[in-house]
């Protein structure tokens, strides 16, 4: 065994006990999604596509329901026709909300391309459209009822909670934190949308926001919710009402959800919710065991490898520019797609710094596979997230490690 070896054979070691804890709640939310299998009675037609204005599509219609039985809804929306996670929450904002309603944010300020769509300027963001938005800042990375209850006035319809860190350093909430905040903002009487951007969160924990409080949750499907096998697409599950507001914007105010045909067929959304538990399970020990190899040579890392993580992304702060792109680039090595390019930062559409990417993935640009991300730009901080299975991340550790410490 080299020396690398018996680090990384110790950094499992500790890991031990989280790992169990990562399985039993995958066992949890593998039976939860069966079971919302069998209250759809799923059967093999339900893959087949349609083409043109694709009535009575049944595959469709049942993949909404799925995915909310599964989140614990009663309606949901799963499309193709949801090109990302930024145009669902995109569409399902616009469905909810009129001009002179205001947007609050109670996380601080949300995920960098969702800003242009709530306040970019002559863009047809919701602001062009007279859409208000207010935030409220986090207090020691926590949620700041202080500042919610002074915000909350009756023009706020929609308040907005994001539950993964995006490209800030501070860890997820926990569906239990997003619970209390449900009940405050509802004891403050608060009868509008509790929306949650549910983005990274799906199935690492046994409760999803729609169990504690929140009316719609919304995500992308080539993140963990796709379990790596759906092509694109998002989804927004939630309240039947609010389904049927979003519905309408998805198409159009006289058609809503009657509509919506893809040839390709259903069975990689299908199968993909079905792996995604067991997927997400891989990503989360994948993100211990960097964590906890990444603490230990001492690199500051959040989730705190103390605390159970409640999404599947891990921030890693790293002592050079060159160490940061070090990381990212034996990521790239480490793939099965694109294994020969190098990652160069570069201007990407909807951030504002250059952003350094490897996701040498299968579904182009996918996140629920192993990938890592970041503004090079200090403090130095690389997003990792992912990983389709736990070898392969264990693959790109040794060869990080390889090259870092080598260097
Ligand atoms: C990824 C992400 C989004 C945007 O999703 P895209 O599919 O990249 O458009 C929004 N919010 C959060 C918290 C995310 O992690």
């Amino acid at each position: 065994m080299t020396a690398i070896d018996e680090f990384i054979k110790r950094c499992e070691e500790k890991s031990h006990d989280k790992y169990r804890l990562i399985e039993d709640i995958a066992y949890f939310n593998q039976i939860k999604v069966l079971k919302a299998f069998e209250k759809c009675r799923v059967a093999t037609r339900h893959f087949n596509g349609t083409s043109g204005y694709g009535y009575d599509d049944e595959g469709r219609d049942t993949l909404g329901k799925l995915y909310a039985y599964s989140f614990g809804a009663d309606a949901g929306i799963v499309s193709p026709h949801l090109v990302s996670g930024t145009h669902s929450l995109t569409v399902a904002l616009f469905g909810l909300l009129r001009p002179d309603d205001t947007l609050l944010c109670v996380s601080g300020m949300p995920y960098d391309t969702i800003r242009g769509v709530i306040y970019g300027d002559n863009n047809g963001s919701l602001k062009d459209f007279g859409v208000n938005f207010e935030y409220c800042e986090l207090k020691n990375d926590k949620f700041d009822f202080n500042s919610i209850k002074n915000k909350l006035n009756n023009k706020v319809k929609v308040v907005y909670i994001q539950r993964s860190r995006g490209y800030e350093l501070r860890d997820a909430f926990s569906c239990e934190e997003i619970g209390e905040v449900c009940e405050f903002v509802r004891s403050l009487g608060f009868e509008g949308c509790i929306f949650v951007d549910n983005c990274y969160g799906e199935f690492v924990e046994k409760s999803e926001p729609t169990d504690v409080g929140a009316d719609i949750i919304v995500g992308s499907l080539i993140k963990n919710a796709g379990g790596g096998l759906a092509p694109t697409g998002g989804y927004i599950v939630g309240k039947q009402k609010y389904i049927d507001m979003i519905g309408k914007r998805l198409t159009a105010p006289s058609i809503g959800l009657e509509v919506g045909s893809y040839l390709g067929g259903y069975q990689y959304f299908y199968q993909g919710l079905f792996m995604a538990p067991h997927i997400v399970a891989q990503a989360l020990k994948t993100s211990i065991l960097i964590g906890q190899a990444m603490c230990d040579l001492g690199f500051e890392n959040y989730p705190k490898i103390d605390k159970i993580p409640h999404d599947i992304t891990r921030a890693i702060k790293f002592d050079s520019a060159e160490n940061m792109v070090n990381f990212i680039r034996e990521v790239q090595y480490a793939s099965p797609v694109d294994s020969y390019v190098t990652c160069e930062p570069w201007d990407m559409p909807g951030y504002d710094d250059k952003i350094i990417m490897a996701a040498g993935t299968f579904v182009s640009g996918a996140s629920i596979e192993l990938s890592a991300d970041g503004p090079v730009k200090p403090p130095y901080i690389a997003y990792f997230q992912g990983g389709l299975t736990y070898e392969h991340g264990k693959y790109a550790l040794e060869r990080i490690l390889n090259k870092i410490i080598k260097h």
